[in-house]
């Protein structure tokens, strides 16, 4: 019971900083600056940022949002997206406890958790990310999930092709390259039958969002949706859930 409990707390610590890292991370991919050598720094300010500054979620409460030196304003997204991961660490190891494919779901989940922000960010899936996380898709689906070849082989088909598909009757108006790749990768991971899943949530979480942006006429029919944050968020889901949404819709049948 006890080793238990500190079990939970180190899962979290990790998450914490886990999380923090991936921030860091999601920013440096767009400022360009790399992530071992330069130190963090205020985007507002330029100052660079102390130890004091940077403990997950505690430093954006103890210092209300705001950065210590020119008080700008410090975004929502550093402390809800390390709350997310350390979330997401706790409930990967609820369900598959001290595994390989608690490491396979916590090294996913953190591809699937800079893609989320990325793409709703800037409306952008960089090669950066899916390329490797191909590799290590593919690494994971042989190693750990122990998928046969023709689940990967169709799941690469079918989570590519589907947005190769789409990019070509559209000319690239619908989704965008990355879209391609970030398929791509999920059917590696997932094995078809997954991956088959993922994208019915992907497109019905899409379509609720839609549907609230046009109730709330926040955008036009035209404006793009991130399709990537819809993938990576149904790729998590999936990941937790997938053998049960499977039974439950076989059960139907
Ligand atoms: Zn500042």
């Amino acid at each position: 019971m006890q080793n238990e409990i500190i079990l939970y707390i180190s899962i979290i610590l990790l998450g914490l900083m886990i999380g923090s890292f991936l921030n860091a991370l999601i920013y440096r991919l767009k400022s360009g600056d790399s992530i071992v050598t330069e130190r963090s720094k205020c985007p507002a300010c330029n100052q660079k940022l102390g130890p004091v500054d940077l403990i997950p979620v505690f430093s954006f409460i103890w210092l209300k949002g705001k950065c210590r030196f020119c008080k700008a304003g410090i975004s929502w997204q550093y402390p809800i997206i390390e709350i997310i991961t350390t979330a997401l660490f706790v409930i990967g190891y609820y369900y598959f406890g001290l595994t390989g494919e608690l490491i396979a779901f916590w090294v996913l989940t953190c591809f699937m958790i800079i893609i989320f922000t990325y793409d709703l960010k800037h409306y952008l899936i960089l090669d950066k990310v899916t390329i490797p996380g191909m590799i290590v898709a593919l690494l994971f689906a042989l190693f750990i999930y122990q998928l046969s070849f023709w689940q990967i082989f169709i799941g690469a088909i079918i989570g590519g092709g589907i947005f190769w598909f789409q990019y070509a009757i559209s000319k690239g108006k619908w989704v965008g390259g990355g879209d391609i790749r970030l398929g791509l990768m999920m059917g590696i991971f997932l094995g078809w039958e997954k991956l088959l899943v993922a994208l019915f949530l992907a497109y019905l979480i899409g379509a609720l969002f839609a549907i609230a942006l046009l109730i709330g006429k926040k955008k036009g029919m035209k404006s793009e949706l991130p399709f990537g944050t819809f993938l990576a968020a149904s790729a998590v889901i999936t990941l937790l859930f997938g053998d049960q949404i499977i039974n439950w819709y076989l059960s139907l049948l």
